[in-house]
């Protein structure tokens, strides 16, 4: 996982813009007034956040948001509810709420999954008797509009209410990775794994234990993918800096280490954390 920044251009699909979006939430508030008044048991929803992929995709250089490897290789991927919508009814067609991940993060392992430190954000109250004229004043305030910051809540509300909730499953848009993550070699075991930062912070221990449940952050295929990218690395990283070596060597070696490094590569995030370790520390396998 490496720190993302959302891409507010206009590659964001209109149907989650404005007063598009506030149509797609107004039908959300008013499904949620039927199932008070019993004549829905419950939320259904289309799923129209296909359109989103394309730009999700640029915004994670093409890799899954969660676990780095490359999403659009073998497949098509996923369009992520980081808060699942069966609870978080409200942030189902949110585009603040969609990352890019890879469908074994979203299939097989996340699922409707989502624990926080602290109580839930709660979603707006909606009563049985609520008129539609109330209904529709209140979606303008519910969740954040994803170009314009004044309409909706604003961008900065929306960051504190994932503080103040502290989900344990990091938010690569929110949360940076770095102030949590570390990362650990075991050439026994031909595996890289997320170990927390601190080992003695509770926090940091949490959020490595949820990633681990909920996104399978440490599953053997993917410790083996990073291994192997490390491997590379380690190579490209002691051959570029060996005075041994003739130039052009040094260079080529250069090079590479330059590209394992760049956003877009496999796992670039976490070689980054090795790349800010002294080369004397590293683990030479
Ligand atoms: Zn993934």
């Amino acid at each position: 996982m490496r720190k993302l920044s959302r891409i507010r251009d206009g590659g964001i699909p209109t149907a989650f813009i404005g007063e598009h979006r506030k149509s797609q939430l107004l039908k959300l508030v008013k499904a949620e007034r039927d199932i008070k008044n019993g004549l829905l048991n419950k939320h259904k929803f289309p799923s129209t956040w296909s359109p989103c992929k394309t730009q999700l995709h640029k915004e994670s250089d093409s890799k899954c948001a969660y676990c780095e490897s490359p999403t659009t290789v073998v497949s098509y991927g996923d369009v992520e509810h980081y808060r699942p919508k069966s609870k978080y009814w409200w942030l189902a067609y949110c585009y603040d709420n969609y990352l890019a991940s890879c469908t074994l993060c979203n299939q097989k392992y996340k699922k409707a999954k989502f624990k926080t430190l602290h109580p839930k954000i709660q979603g707006p109250q909606i009563k049985k008797n609520n008129t539609d004229t109330h209904l529709k004043n209140i979606v303008a305030t519910i969740t954040p509009d994803p170009i314009q910051e004044t309409d909706g809540v604003s961008w900065n509300e929306y960051i504190q209410q994932h503080n103040d909730e502290r989900p344990l499953l990091l938010n690569p848009y929110i949360d940076d990775p770095k102030n949590f993550f570390a990362w650990e070699v075991k050439p026994e075991d031909e595996s890289v794994v997320l170990v927390p930062l601190d080992n003695q912070n509770d926090l940091h221990v949490r959020i490595v234990k949820a990633s681990e449940e909920d996104y399978g952050i440490n599953r053997p295929e993917l410790c083996l993918h990073r291994f192997e990218a490390y491997l590379v690395y380690c190579a490209a990283r002691l051959m570029s800096e060996d005075a041994q070596l003739p130039e052009n060597y040094r260079n080529m070696q250069r090079r590479i280490r330059e590209r394992l490094l760049r956003k877009e590569g496999a796992y670039s995030g976490i070689l980054t954390f090795f790349e800010q370790q002294p080369i004397d520390q590293l683990v030479i396998p």
